[in-house]
């Protein structure tokens, strides 16, 4: 399921309650809120936890640590797809594109990640 992707994929469906075409969404909606998530339960794209938990059948699921190489994180402005080590260690910036994430996200990194991403940042493995 897994598997890496294809360089040429198209732009990810972004489920959920965007507001706009960078992934805003009726709860976060700030100049920077242009990430969104893939949840492992269902692999779609959701703007944030709470457009996951409204309209999604189902709880959501966690990334564990052992998937800090899935291409799993989104950037709105760009539609560049980030793996999780990539954003975590991104300093709020998007890699591809320069765009600014919102350094408020990683307040509810327990929602999306069943890890501490501090590990991550000082460059250490769990
Ligand atoms: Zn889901
Ligand atoms: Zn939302
Ligand atoms: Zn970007």
């Amino acid at each position: 399921m897994a598997r890496s992707q294809a360089a040429s994929e198209q732009c990810p469906v972004v489920y959920g309650h965007p507001v706009d075409n960078q992934t805003r969404c009726v709860h976060y909606h700030g100049p920077t809120d242009v990430v969104a998530i893939k949840f492992p339960c269902c692999g779609r794209f959701y703007p944030c936890f709470f457009c996951h938990e409204e309209t999604a059948d189902h709880p959501a699921l966690r990334w564990p640590v052992e998937a800090l190489d899935e291409p799993a994180i989104l950037c709105g402005v760009c539609y560049h797809v980030l793996t999780i080590r990539c954003y975590l260690q991104s300093k709020y910036h998007c890699p591809f594109c320069g765009a600014a994430f919102n350094p408020g996200c990683a307040h509810h990194a327990h929602f999306y990640f069943a890890f501490d991403p501090h590990v991550v940042l000082q460059g250490g493995e769990a």
